[in-house]
Parts: structure tokens; sequence; C-alpha cells
């Protein structure tokens, strides 16, 4: 069992969430966040500290798509143990719906990203 990331971290990234997991199995996209299903214990500390309520536990019937996306990001993308920056336009991203298909963008985040970008 794990616990996954949502669609709706998607452009909120409020990171909220990596400073309470024990095991610092977070993961950073460009726009948002994916946990390490193999590393994750499950301790479910991070689900309520999400302001996006991006993160669910794998038994929620929503949680199946999204097992993969993280999945696979997780193996890309560099760890994230400390809380950065969110977008200056997080809170008007808060609960729109379908921010997978508009937004998601599978470039990694984190300092890498800003080194190629500077
Ligand atoms: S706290 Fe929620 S919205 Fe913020 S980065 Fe973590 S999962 Fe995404
Ligand atoms: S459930 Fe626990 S171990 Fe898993 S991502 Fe959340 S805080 Fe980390």
């Amino acid at each position: 069992m794990t616990y996954v990331v949502a669609d709706n971290c998607i452009k909120c990234k409020y990171m909220d969430c990596v400073e309470v997991c024990p095991v610092d199995c977070f993961y950073e996209g460009e726009n948002t966040l994916v946990i390490h299903p193999d590393e994750c214990i499950d301790c479910g500390v991070c689900e309520p500290e999400c302001p996006a309520e991006a993160i669910l536990p794998d038994t929620d019937p929503e949680a199946e798509k999204w097992l993969e996306m993280n999945t696979k990001y997780a193996e890309i993308w560099p760890n994230i143990t400390e809380q950065g920056q969110p977008p200056a336009d997080a809170d008007e991203f808060n609960g729109v719906t379908g921010k997978y298909e508009k937004f998601f963008s599978p470039n990694p985040g984190g300092q890498e990203a800003e080194k190629k970008v500077g």
C-alpha cells in the first residue's frame, strides 16, 4: 500500500507534505509532486497536511489512475525534502478540475530545472 499524489497538486504544489514525510519519498516535477510507492511507509501524516487535499491512500477508488503516474515520475524526477516557494498563482488553481489533461508537465522540478532555465 502507498499514498499517491493526485490531480489537484498540479499547479498548486504547496509542498507542506514534504516537510512531514519521515522517509523523504516525495519527488518533484515542474508543477507537481509525486510519491515513490516503494518508499512510502503508509504512515498517512502527509494526507491532512496538503492544503489542496491532493494526497490519497491507494485504497481510495480515485487513487488507481494516479498510482501509475506516481510510480513513473518518482523514478525520473529529483527527490525533494524541503518546502520551496509555491507558484504565485497556486490558490487560483486549487480545486480546478481536469488539471492533468490541461497542465501536467513531465519536466523535472527543483534546482536542476532552475539551473537549466537560468
Ligand atoms: S501539499 Fe499537496 S498540493 Fe502541496 S505539493 Fe504536497 S501534494 Fe502537492
Ligand atoms: S504516507 Fe507517510 S511515508 Fe507516505 S508519502 Fe505520506 S508522509 Fe511519506
